[in-house]
């Protein structure tokens, strides 16, 4: 039998539609600040996208656009103010900065109550640790997935990725939820061996058409988080024509995690403004 395939348009839907119905309950709605620092063109799309996409859901998007010549204390003090600042919820700061600041250090000033993002070592630290957080918006996507898909609690998960905005927050998402997470890497031996073995594949390598037929069985569900520009064209990790045929289950690339992304960034301004320490 084919597999079903999970479109990331319903699941994202679902959740900008509950996100809408309770900034309209709230009545006052949520404000997020959103900075970039610098011409990157990545950086750019991401943050017209942020500003249109919360426009959209009923947030007061609070845009910064700095210039590249933009100092170290001048960004610094820019984070410090939005961070104390009692009306901002949640902020963002784009990751690609200037070669003369650092990402690191300028989002590290963000409390962990408002970072959306999910990116500050104090977000992680707690995610590790088992404390309220906000997570990174790519593994929250991934966990949805494993919702709609209905995955049983228990079930073993390859993920393919060991870094620290995917496959290193995904595994403590995926141990708080009762899966059971296998990371690999590029140095991992004997990985279709684990992978075939697995309930569940999360591939985020970064490589166009890895994922073949080889790595998976009639009873594996892939969830791809790839994003790659091959011939003008958006692809994901996934040989989606060749596995389609033999899985249980699969996502898309575009229309997959991508689209559910985008909206749990809000999800986490929604969660932010309960997270906030209560004087
Ligand atoms: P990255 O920094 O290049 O990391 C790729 C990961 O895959 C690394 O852990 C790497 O192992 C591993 N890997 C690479 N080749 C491998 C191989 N042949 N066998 C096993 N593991 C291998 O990339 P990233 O920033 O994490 O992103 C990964 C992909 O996800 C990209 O396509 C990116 O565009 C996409 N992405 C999508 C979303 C979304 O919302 N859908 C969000 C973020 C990223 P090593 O650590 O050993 O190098």
């Amino acid at each position: 039998m084919p597999a079903a395939i999970y479109e990331g348009r319903t699941i994202s839907d679902r959740i900008a539609e509950s996100i809408r119905n309770e900034i309209e309950k709230r009545g006052n709605p949520p404000r997020l600040s959103v900075i970039r620092i610098g011409k990157d063109a990545a950086s750019a799309s991401y943050f017209r996208a942020k500003i249109r996409k919360g426009r959209d859901l009923g947030v007061e998007v609070d845009a910064h656009s700095l210039p590249p010549e933009t100092g170290a204390d001048e960004a610094a003090n820019l984070m410090d103010s939005l961070s104390a600042d009692p009306e901002v919820d949640g902020i963002i700061l784009e990751n690609q900065v200037p070669e003369h600041l650092s990402y690191v250090e300028l989002a590290n000033r963000i409390p962990y109550w408002k970072d959306v993002d999910g990116a500050t070592f104090a977000s992680l630290g707690r995610l590790m640790s088992g404390e309220p957080c906000l997570a990174p918006a790519t593994p929250l996507a991934v966990m949805e997935f494993m919702k709609e898909m209905q995955i049983p609690q228990g079930s073993s998960v390859a993920i393919i990725n060991r870094t620290i905005t995917v496959g290193k927050p995904l595994s403590m998402l995926m141990l708080s939820s009762n899966y059971t997470p296998f990371i690999l890497h590029s140095r991992s031996l004997r990985i279709r061996e684990i992978t075939r073995s697995c309930d569940v594949i999360v591939v985020a390598a970064g490589h166009p058409g890895f994922l073949t037929p080889e790595y998976a069985t009639g009873r594996t569900s892939v969830i791809d988080v790839g994003i790659n520009s091959k011939d003008g064209q958006i692809t994901g990790d996934a040989d989606m024509e060749k596995l389609a045929p033999l899985v249980r289950a699969i996502t898309p690339v575009p229309g997959g995690v991508g689209a559910v992304t985008s909206t749990m960034v809000f999800s986490n301004l929604m969660a932010a403004i309960k997270l906030k320490p209560q004087k």
